[in-house]
């Protein structure tokens, strides 16, 4: 398995700061609009379905499958392990929502299209990557 200290860290910043602390509780939690109840991931300043700005972080499952991923065996940062998994997870939440991330807890080839993950944080500096492992 890797450790934190050899991933590359996301950029803070206003709009998507509650997404990268969020596991410091263990939950994962993605924005919301409050008026049409639609989730959007990444984080934006309006709903895309009905334009409203009235848009809060709210507390999801953390449960999703894997609709794609690769394998990578490059390092392409010093000291990066390979081979690791990236991988797309929709969440169970709503179709279409989506994470890039990094399947842990399995062999990397062991990994598959369709599979049923959940949620675990990896906590690097200040901020918490939510990655999935097998549910
Ligand atoms: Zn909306």
């Amino acid at each position: 398995m890797s450790t934190a200290s050899n991933r590359i860290l996301p950029e803070l910043d206003s709009l998507n700061r509650f997404f990268w602390t969020s596991g410091a509780d263990g939950q994962l939690r993605v924005l919301r609009c409050a008026d049409c109840r639609f989730w959007l991931h990444p984080p934006g300043i309006v709903c895309p379905k009905c334009l409203s700005r009235n848009l809060a972080p709210e507390t999801v499952s953390g449960l999703g499958t894997i609709e794609a991923l690769t394998v990578n065996h490059q390092p392409w940062s010093p000291g990066q392990e390979v081979p690791y998994t990236v991988a797309i997870v929709s969440l169970d939440e709503q179709q279409g929502l989506q994470l890039t991330t990094n399947i842990v807890g399995c062999p990397p080839e062991s990994a598959f299209i369709g599979q049923r993950v959940k949620v675990v944080f990896e906590a690097a500096e200040d901020v918490y990557l939510p990655l999935f492992t097998p549910a």
